[in-house]
């Protein structure tokens, strides 16, 4: 067993960073290393793993056996507490140029236990905004085209095309692909335990997305918000229905977004308290109620987009249901992701035609692109739900 087992349906891109981390090694002692860069860019959808081969390398960086998952390396880094090994998100919809001015100035230090100082810049796609003047990329640009000698950048983004060019053309790109229903089912099963039927439909409603099929699994709330949206289709009788459907839309996507965060910020906060010693002595330290007072806004930021992130996997699981629905109506020969509630979208897709259904695709498509980056304004939901109870009427 090495770190590298737990990259599922990546055989290509595993070899790579196994291969790239070995000659790294081989940098330390004095070899040549022709395999290793330093600057790297993970991209793959949703679900394919980029923040898991992220961490995996950067265990096999540490690793003195190349990613062993045992040693006091490997085990640090996956539990988040290397010092030499950064994973960044933006706290809020984009990365701010103070944050990244921070992480250009820890990455010039040396490493401190490791071998390596390894930053990892989740959502590298938000490192850009139009209407930001100066780009937080354009204070990243230089780091990465001339790394301190112990630097290894690893920014991750889903697509090539969601990074902006001068950042792309200074990286070796490394492409993931989603694991298959049939990969993601073996791992639920035989990694986690899980029992086999649930593990199909945890990975058919999660479309190979590890991450959230294990949600499903092992979080029963997450079932149950899937159902919720699941039972949305054919609870839209009248008008009334569908400023209620939106009300209740919207505040589980608020629960769903505080129940992501809440662990973490409370962790969060327990470290700074710990930190300045507050709580030990009893008394408040200096300083300490700036810093909480700080972390208490980049919690409000990072909450903020954990609900447009529910809200917005809420909407692809509605997408899914009418495609369901739509291949159902065309008769086409192929599985459908919502298996369990087949006799459902039998009966949606005997009462109404192709055209309803893709107009309805189009409307939560639209809702998407209203939403995407902000909060979830009541008023797209309500008009969303409207258009999806009459399609015809609403156009
Ligand atoms: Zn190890």
């Amino acid at each position: 067993m090495t770190v590298f087992d737990e990259l599922v349906g990546q055989e290509m891109a595993a070899h790579e960073l196994q291969v790239a981390s070995a000659d790294a090694s081989s940098l330390l002692t004095g070899g040549a290393g022709p395999s290793m860069t330093h600057a790297w860019l993970f991209v793959g959808p949703p679900g394919s793993g980029r923040s898991i081969a992220a961490r995996v390398f950067a265990q096999a960086l540490q690793c003195p056996d190349g990613g062993c998952g045992t040693c006091a390396q490997c085990r640090d880094v996956r539990a988040g507490t290397h010092p030499d090994v950064s994973i960044v998100e933006p706290a809020g919809v984009h990365y701010s140029v103070a944050d990244v001015r921070e992480l250009v100035a820890q990455s010039s230090s040396s490493p401190i236990r490791g071998r390596w100082r390894v930053i990892v810049l989740e959502d590298a796609d938000r490192l850009e905004s139009q209407q930001m003047d100066w780009k937080p990329a354009n204070v990243l640009l230089k780091a990465i085209e001339e790394p301190a000698p112990h630097m290894v950048w690893v920014l991750c983004a889903p697509s090539l095309q969601d990074v902006i060019a001068t950042v792309r053309s200074r990286c070796r790109v490394l492409s993931l692909r989603t694991p298959s229903i049939a990969e993601v089912t073996d791992v639920l099963v035989n990694k986690y335990g899980a029992d086999p039927d649930l593990a199909v439909t945890a990975a058919r409603v999660s479309q190979g997305h590890i991450g959230r099929a294990r949600r499903f699994i092992t979080d029963p709330e997450v079932r149950e918000r899937h159902r919720e949206v699941m039972e949305l289709p054919t609870s839209l009788a009248s008008l009334t229905d569908c400023l209620e459907a939106a009300a209740r839309f919207d505040s589980t996507a608020e629960d769903s977004g505080k129940d992501q965060v809440r662990e973490r910020h409370a962790q969060e906060r327990d470290d700074v308290r710990a930190s300045y010693g507050v709580g030990s002595r009893g008394i408040e330290a200096r300083g300490a109620a700036k810093a909480l007072g700080d972390l208490e806004k980049m919690h409000k930021k990072r909450a903020r987009r954990a609900r447009s992130d529910a809200a917005d996997l809420a909407l692809l699981e509605l997408l899914a249901y009418y495609r369901d629905v739509l291949m159902l109506q065309w008769g086409a020969d192929v599985g459908l992701i919502n298996d369990e509630y087949a006799d459902q979208l039998q009966h949606e897709a005997s009462t109404s035609t192709p055209e309803v259904t893709m107009r309805r695709i189009e409307a939560v498509l639209e809702t998407r692109a209203t939403l995407s980056g902000n909060a979830v304004p009541r008023l797209v939901l309500e008009s969303l739900f409207a258009t999806l109870r009459d399609p015809v009427a609403v156009r």
